[in-house]
């Protein structure tokens, strides 16, 4: 099998990021030649990768998918954090016609009758707009950590996005859940105040209820699908989303 470019450039990536503390790994991003992208959901990973970049001012844009569905905290918390680092965090938002087709063929709710139904939603509200935010990118930079669910246990810190044409960086690949709430705390890190509510990941209010004791960390999105895999298609590629069956985060 024959190495692509862009896999040989992630996989050095990879190599040279995971000697790296975050600072370090964020840092070498931005110094890259080509536009650094990250999309945060405004989630307790995502609020330490933006403290590091704001802190530092690192050459990043920051974006946020705004699907229309989010809960107010969310909301309120972007603002928050433009005002705590100094930065703009531009939002990218579903086109008004996608929405109405979406709910003129399913209902606006129709992402709890199927699977099909739901990931069509993602689509128009989050894969759209993603793609949107990421136009000209040549590194993605996500808060995707392995602890997170069976589905990201092997996150790298680099990876070929051959769809999208760009490197996925994902500098918190193996920080665990309890090094996130510290750094929090030592670092005064604004963050959504759902998260003490039973919300470890939040994404848009319909599709996120709180968990239980005892339950993975993204048991709480998605949560009447039958499937351990469930993903919004923003972490798997575009072909594969379209075709995961009954089973389903940055968001
Ligand atoms: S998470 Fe729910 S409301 Fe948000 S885009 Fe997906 S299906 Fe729609």
């Amino acid at each position: 099998m024959t190495t692509s470019p862009l896999d040989a450039t992630a996989k050095a990536l990879n190599q040279a990021l995971e000697v790296l503390d975050l600072a370090g790994r964020l840092a070498l991003v931005a110094g890259l030649e080509g536009r650094a992208v990250f999309t945060t959901s405004l989630g307790i990973e995502d609020q330490v990768i933006t403290a590091v970049i704001g802190e530092n001012q690192l050459a990043v844009d920051v974006a946020t998918l705004q699907t229309g569905r989010l809960f107010n905290e969310t909301v309120a918390l972007i603002d928050k954090t433009e005002e705590t680092y100094g930065i703009l965090i531009k939002r990218f938002h579903p086109e008004k016609a996608d929405v109405d087709a979406y709910a003129a063929q399913y209902g606006a709710n129709g992402f709890y009758d199927s699977v099909e139904a739901r990931h069509a939603c993602c689509d128009a509200r989050k894969l759209k707009p993603l793609a949107r935010a990421l136009e000209g990118a040549s590194y993605w930079v996500t808060g995707l950590r392995r602890g997170q669910s069976g589905n990201r246990a092997a996150t790298p810190f680099a990876e070929a996005d051959a769809e999208r044409g760009l490197i996925k960086i994902n500098p918190l690949a193996d920080w665990d859940i309890e090094t996130i709430r510290s750094y929090v705390t030592a670092n005064a890190v604004p963050v959504n105040p759902l998260h003490a509510r039973g919300y470890p990941s939040i994404g848009c209010e319909p599709c996120t209820r709180a968990i239980k004791p005892g339950e993975p960390e993204r048991a709480g999105r998605w949560w009447w699908e039958n499937d351990e895999k469930r993903e919004c298609g923003l972490h798997v590629p575009e072909t594969a989303s379209s075709i995961i069956p009954t089973s389903s985060s940055a968001a």
